[in-house]
């Protein structure tokens, strides 16, 4: 992870960069180098100067256009999750959003491919993590319901907004034995699922309860 230079770590933001790891840690997030990223990653720079002394609460907070930065606690799980079946070459992530988990999938991953349909926001999430030097990361401006056929195979996919339904394209997109994690359903009935690709069978889990703003159609530049 060395290869990584990342910058504008602070000592008052390291400090409680570090109880949130801790916090982490106490709700059952093991994978070190999920905690090692974390710790790493400067999340006050993927937010509002305004609301960067929050950034180090597990919370979601605002980002603009409707949309929220995901909670540590489901960043950090969301990517445990991904990585259960050993290293990951290729992630698909839909909806980069403010590029947070997309900073941290960067470290844990050899190569990052991230959707957003949300123009401006793209263009801040792609300043930010050349800012930080993470170069493994290729952006596409598009709807993911359609996900990046072009680059597909890949070995995990998350989506960080809810679907009605987990989207075909994506499906179609998973390596075989590939993982997708996303969240399914609509205003407070959403829950976290887990889709391994064997063959042409996609076994489901169902994980735990979430809040995710809505996976939404089309593009807005
Ligand atoms: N992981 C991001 C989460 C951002 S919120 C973060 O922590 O910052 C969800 C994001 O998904 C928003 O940026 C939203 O614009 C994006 N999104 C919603 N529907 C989408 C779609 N169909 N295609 C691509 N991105 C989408």
């Amino acid at each position: 992870m060395d290869k990584f230079d990342i910058r504008g770590i602070g000592m008052t933001s390291q400090r409680t960069r570090e109880r949130l790891i801790e916090r982490l840690y106490e709700e059952g997030l093991s994978n070190a180098r999920v905690l090692e990223a974390i710790r790493r990653t400067p999340r006050h720079l993927f937010i509002d100067e305004a609301l960067s002394h929050r950034a180090y609460e597990d919370t979601a907070l605002p980002i603009g256009h409707n949309q929220t930065i995901s909670q540590p606690y489901i960043v950090a799980r969301m990517t445990e999750l991904l990585l259960k079946s050993g290293p990951i070459d290729k992630v698909l992530e839909i909806g980069t959003g403010s590029g947070y988990q997309t900073a941290i999938l960067a470290q844990v991953a050899e190569r990052v491919f991230s959707v957003e349909r949300i123009q401006p926001l793209q263009e801040r999430a792609k300043a930010r993590l050349a800012e930080l030097n993470l170069r493994n990361i290729v952006f596409r401006f598009g709807d993911g319901w359609e996900g990046w056929n072009a680059l597909a195979p890949y070995d995990a996919i998350i989506v960080t907004a809810a679907a009605s339904e987990v989207p075909q394209a994506l499906k179609d997109q998973l390596a075989e034995g590939g993982r997708m994690i996303l969240p399914v359903g609509q205003g407070e009935q959403q829950e976290l699922l887990l889709v391994v690709r064997e063959g042409d069978t996609f076994h489901q889990h169902v994980l735990e309860s979430v809040k995710f703003v809505p996976l939404l159609t089309g593009t807005l530049s």
